[in-house]
């Protein structure tokens, strides 16, 4: 099933692929595919951005006043649609698809004014900090302090699994300004700049020998209350309206259908039938189902209309196909998954196999966090079951 396009959104589209024509370089395109880790390669996010950014696409959920593109559900879903297609990189969505709206409806005129600008041209670059040891799921228990002392807050504490932490020059943070109200009435939502004394991080390495999530620590970090975004103690509320932005537009089914076609290569060149290709016939099958709950989704989206508890079941089913797929593929290339493990910390020795094989391992263990990060399979299940099965 397809969406039904109008003539307008069908030249839109015409005007995306020429772009991706014109701009997406093999190089960017090579980089991103060598890549493992859930947010991709940051060189060739950075690479797409600014390309992006020269044409004023860099925004893509952007409305015009803030200096994006201000186009609808539909050109979004279109836009991303045709870049997975592509193999064009994701764009880091930590600033430009997760703070950017928050500032737009929360940020002062001034705050509006210094970060959105720097977001686009990705002179600044952001990392999360919402988690802690001891909080995630339940992230009102959090305890990063910040104490008010004359203009500045005075903050410590650690943030835990700050993706990208590494590369940001900023951190947006939810920190404990109150501990005497109910957890949720004493979070306040703060910017913080990396390179204030005090503030270090040291990465985490996954499973697949990648460096992509950090701790952060907070000693005595002076942060000017002018970087708080919304009222003191009203963070929860910030917090809330952040995941609102993670609706519409989003072309997961496109990624995975990519990601199924190269599965299908492998099995083709597979001698024998070891029950894979009927396995994968049986995801395919679910990937098609998926693929119409995100038409219909975006179709609603475009009405206007709220998508509800239909996002935890679209979270939940795409994070299980893309397991299932790396799975597949790690099944299909057999004996070489083992010396292909820890390819990153082992990437001077020469390897075995085709190249193209050899992502395929780190893909299928850092995929096993698709079903954590962005709220775990067991919390959207519980969303489904209050809101749909009014448990
Ligand atoms: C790769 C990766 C990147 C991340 N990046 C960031 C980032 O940039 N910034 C950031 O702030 N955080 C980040 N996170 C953290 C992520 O948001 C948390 O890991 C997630 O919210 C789960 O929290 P937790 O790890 O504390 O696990 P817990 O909340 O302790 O959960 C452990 C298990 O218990 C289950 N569980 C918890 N509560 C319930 C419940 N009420 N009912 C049923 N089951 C339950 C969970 O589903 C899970 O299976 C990242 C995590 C990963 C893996």
């Amino acid at each position: 099933m397809e969406l039904t396009l109008t003539a307008a959104e069908r030249l839109f589209q015409t005007e995306v692929r020429a772009l991706l024509k014109a701009e997406l370089t093999p190089e960017i395109i090579a980089l991103e595919n060598n890549t493992t880790t859930s947010l991709g390669n940051n060189e060739a996010a950075m690479a797409w951005q600014a390309i992006l950014h020269k044409r004023g696409w860099a925004g893509v959920a952007w409305p015009s006043e803030f200096g994006g593109p201000g186009w609808t559900s539909n050109q979004r879903y279109i836009f991303n649609t045709e870049c997975e297609k592509f193999g064009a990189p994701s764009l880091i969505p930590l600033g430009l698809k997760m703070l950017a709206p928050v500032i737009f409806k929360y940020g002062t005129k001034a705050q509006q004014d210094y970060y959105l600008p720097k977001m686009l041209s990705a002179d600044h670059y952001w990392c999360q900090g919402y988690s802690e040891p001891g909080s995630g799921s339940d992230l009102a228990s959090l305890k990063t302090r910040a104490e008010r002392d004359g203009d500045h807050y005075v903050v410590n504490g650690t943030k835990m699994w700050t993706t990208h932490a590494q590369y940001a020059t900023h951190i947006f943070c939810l920190v404990r300004t109150n501990s005497q109200v109910k957890p949720q009435a004493g979070i306040s939502f703060l910017l913080i700049d990396m390179a204030t004394p005090g503030v270090t991080f040291k990465p985490i390495y996954t499973l697949a020998g990648d460096h992509e999530v950090n701790q952060v620590f907070f000693d005595n970090v002076q942060v000017p209350v002018a970087n708080l975004i919304g009222p003191e103690n009203e963070g929860w509320n910030v917090a809330k309206y952040l995941l609102e932005f993670e609706r519409g537009g989003s072309a997961v089914a496109t990624g995975l259908r990519v990601e199924m076609a190269t599965l299908e290569l492998l099995l083709r060149d597979l001698p024998g039938e070891h029950g894979l290709k009927k396995r994968a016939a049986e995801t395919d099958i679910e990937l098609l189902a998926m693929a119409q709950m995100e038409t219909t989704l975006q179709a609603k989206v475009a009405a206007g209309k709220n998508p509800g508890a239909a996002s935890s079941l679209m979270k939940i089913k795409a994070s299980a196909l893309k397991q299932a797929i790396s799975a597949l593929k790690m099944q299909a290339i057999a004996n070489y998954s083992l010396p292909h493990n820890n390819r990153l910390m082992l990437a001077d020795l020469p390897t075995v196999g085709r190249p193209s094989d050899q992502t395929i391992t780190a893909g299928y263990l850092n995929e096993r966090a698709s079903s954590i990060f962005g709220g775990a399979r067991e919390v959207q299940k519980n969303i489904i079951a209050k809101s749909v099965l009014g448990l």
